[in-house]
């Protein structure tokens, strides 16, 4: 009989950041996954981070996970987004190898020497006769003991896709499903919910004209989740290319909408809010006559290409249709249909922070099985499920993120205090520390914690606190430091941007906290004045240019995250009357109307009410008193 400490469940985007946690702390781990080539496999997208999304990958780095390190090193296009808005919202998102982005997950996996990868399925879990669980049985290796036990199915509980009319039994990408563990979840009234996502067509490279469509060229230089040292291969910046859909593409989907699954009276999912399928954005949003997509290369060693934006679950043919009423696709040939895939999901109300079920101790959950939607998602939940693990393993307190300290502690806090009706994705609005939880500042305020539950190790820890020490100090040394009109590089600095200084010898961080003005139009001075400067690397001086230009709005977030942790335990009266807070929504009114909070940290976890209606709420009650 094979024995192990831990047993995790599927190989995927969360199974696989559980598996580095568990080896590097040397806990004896099974993966079981139906077979190795579905390690970290891309069912839909061929991009990681985006939006938010993106952050979390910059959090998994600062944390010791592998998603960072494996998108960085299979990268093909880099970019960042919302550019133009605050720091706090930009995101790193890249496009990466579909062929290559596995294939080194695998090589991964496949080096942990505490790890047993066994290529199987898991039937259902066991318990003894008091009820305690001890493991899981197998197809093949039938029984497998193991005290702890981290479930990371994905889309396959009790999965069926969707096509039109054509309905069949299926895992993503016809692999298999499997229903045993759902039965079990319902045998001990676990609520499941039905979710259900979609994936666009796929289509062959040569049968596009690409003279028709406008090209999305990435960043020039590579920009990583990781670091620069840590990646050696050469910057691709393959292109992605844009189209629109047109009112003959609408009208050929709006007259077959009767034949989409997602229109018919079997549907019991419920579906991703924030990426509809191209059927769902017609209807939704009839006043559009156009909708972009995103035509983007899955591999180097592919010939096709993905276009997003347009997940769909109609018939075959009419897919076959739609697709050429779009310029360039006119003698478009199709690789793969679109489709749409129903399952079953845990709501994850019933976890506790750290990511074990409330009702079987020992059991953990983590990914798309707990009603979220997203590689990133799932990789995060996997790496705090594991790090909860091993710290009950190891006698240590929980591995918890405050949601002032991540995103990914934003989520869990969400999962589990609030649970889900829609599949759930990471949105930047869902934090309200926005300008603390940035993409420059993951290191700084991970490492520590990362450190503290093992998840890096002595060399990375004072490698980050030397060099955050180093920002610090250059922080201080460039608010202490004044310049002079005189000088050479001020005065040309001065003149090209038309910036008119009346003192003569000035603070040098007047000039930087101008929003015409970046670090880099300064790099020059400061190299020549400050010694430490010119080793820094570029995201380095971002992130120091960050601290220093945002300064006074970071404090402000920094004193309302002491507010909140001071009076979370705020009493509310039951006949308090939220209409007189004049700046809450009309939903929070209702909400909180009906609901009847007894203190602000009730308050926080009624579904509807917003991390923002809380600080409203918080004041108000703060100034009454
Ligand atoms: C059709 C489709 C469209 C999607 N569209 C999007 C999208 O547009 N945007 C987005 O962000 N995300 C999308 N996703 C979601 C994204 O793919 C998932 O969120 C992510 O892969 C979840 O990771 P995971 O680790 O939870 O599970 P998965 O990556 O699905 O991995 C699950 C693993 O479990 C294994 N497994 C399952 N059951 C068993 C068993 N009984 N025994 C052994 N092994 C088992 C499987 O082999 C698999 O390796 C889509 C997914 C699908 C399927």
């Amino acid at each position: 009989m094979k024995k192990y400490d831990v047993i995790i469940i599927g190989a995927g985007h969360a199974g696989v950041e559980a598996a580095n946690v568990l080896n590097k702390q040397k806990i004896k781990t099974a993966l079981i996954t139906f077979k190795k080539s579905d390690i970290s496999y891309l069912f839909c997208n061929v991009s990681i981070g985006g939006s938010a999304k993106g952050i979390v990958v910059k959090e998994l780095y600062a944390l010791g996970g592998l998603m960072p390190i494996v998108a960085d090193q299979t990268q093909l296009q880099t970019k960042i987004l919302n550019k133009s808005k605050g720091p706090a919202v930009q995101a790193l998102r890249a496009q990466v190898d579909k062929l290559n982005y596995p294939k080194l997950m695998q090589e991964k996996i496949l080096e942990m020497k505490y790890l047993d990868l066994i290529e199987d399925e898991v039937i259902d879990l066991s318990f003894d006769a008091k009820n305690k669980l001890n493991g899981v049985n197998t197809k093949k290796n039938k029984y497998i003991k193991a005290n702890y036990i981290l479930i990371c199915t994905g889309t396959f509980l009790d999965s069926k896709i969707m096509q039109g009319t054509d309905i069949y039994r299926s895992g993503p990408n016809n692999l298999k499903t499997t229903s045993g563990v759902s039965l079990q979840f319902k045998k001990f009234n676990l609520q499941l919910l039905r979710l259900k996502t979609g994936t666009p067509p796929r289509v062959f490279k040569d049968s596009i004209n690409f003279d028709k469509l406008k090209i999305e060229p990435g960043s020039n230089d590579p920009i990583y989740f990781s670091e620069k040292r840590l990646i050696t291969k050469d910057y691709q910046n393959i292109p992605a290319w844009i189209l629109y859909t047109n009112q003959k593409t609408h009208k050929i989907i709006r007259d077959n909408l009767d034949k989409s699954y997602l229109y018919s009276e079997e549907i019991t999912g419920i579906g991703p809010r924030y990426c509809p399928s191209i059927e769902d954005k017609i209807k939704r949003f009839y006043q559009k006559d156009h909708h972009q997509v995103f035509l983007e290369l899955e591999s180097e060693n592919l010939d096709t290409i993905y276009l997003s934006g347009l997940s769909s679950s109609l018939p075959k043919d009419i897919q076959d249709k739609f697709l050429k009423t779009l310029p360039g696709l006119e003698k478009v040939k199709i690789a793969k249909h679109a489709y749409a895939i129903e399952y079953d999901s845990l709501n994850p109300i019933q976890l506790k922070q750290t990511l074990e079920l409330k009702k079987i101790p020992n059991l953990y959950t983590a990914g798309q099985i707990n009603g979220t939607s997203g590689y990133e998602e799932a990789a995060a939940q996997g790496l705090v499920a594991a790090a909860n693990i091993a710290n009950k393993i190891n006698k240590k307190s929980p591995f918890v993120l405050d949601r002032n300290e991540g995103y990914i502690g934003v989520m869990i806090d969400d999962l589990t205090s609030k649970g889900i009706n829609d599949p759930y994705r990471l949105l930047s609005s869902r934090a309200e520390y926005r300008l603390l939880l940035r993409s420059d500042n993951a290191i700084r305020r991970l490492y520590k914690k990362a450190y503290k539950n093992s998840l890096i190790d002595n060399n990375t820890y004072d490698l980050w606190k030397k060099r955050i020490a180093k920002i610090d100090n250059l922080i201080l040394k460039i608010t202490n430091l004044k310049v002079t009109k005189k000088e050479q590089e001020i005065d040309e600095l001065l003149k090209n941007k038309k910036i008119s200084i009346k003192e003569n010898t000035f603070p040098i961080i007047n000039l930087l906290k101008r929003p015409e003005i970046s670090i880099f139009d300064i790099d020059k001075i400061l190299t020549l004045k400050l010694k430490d400067f010119f080793d820094l690397t570029i995201e380095e001086k971002k992130h120091l240019e960050v601290e220093i230009k945002f300064e006074g709005y970071i404090k402000k977030q920094e004193i309302e995250v002491r507010k909140y942790l001071k009076y979370q335990n705020l009493k509310i009266q039951d006949d308090f009357n939220y209409q007189d807070i004049l700046n809450l929504s009309k939903e929070a009114k209702e909400k909180l109307t009906e609901f009847k909070p007894s203190t602000i940290h009730q308050a926080k976890n009624i579904s509807g009410i917003s991390p923002s209606d809380i600080i409203i709420l918080m004041n108000f009650l703060n100034k009454k008193n």
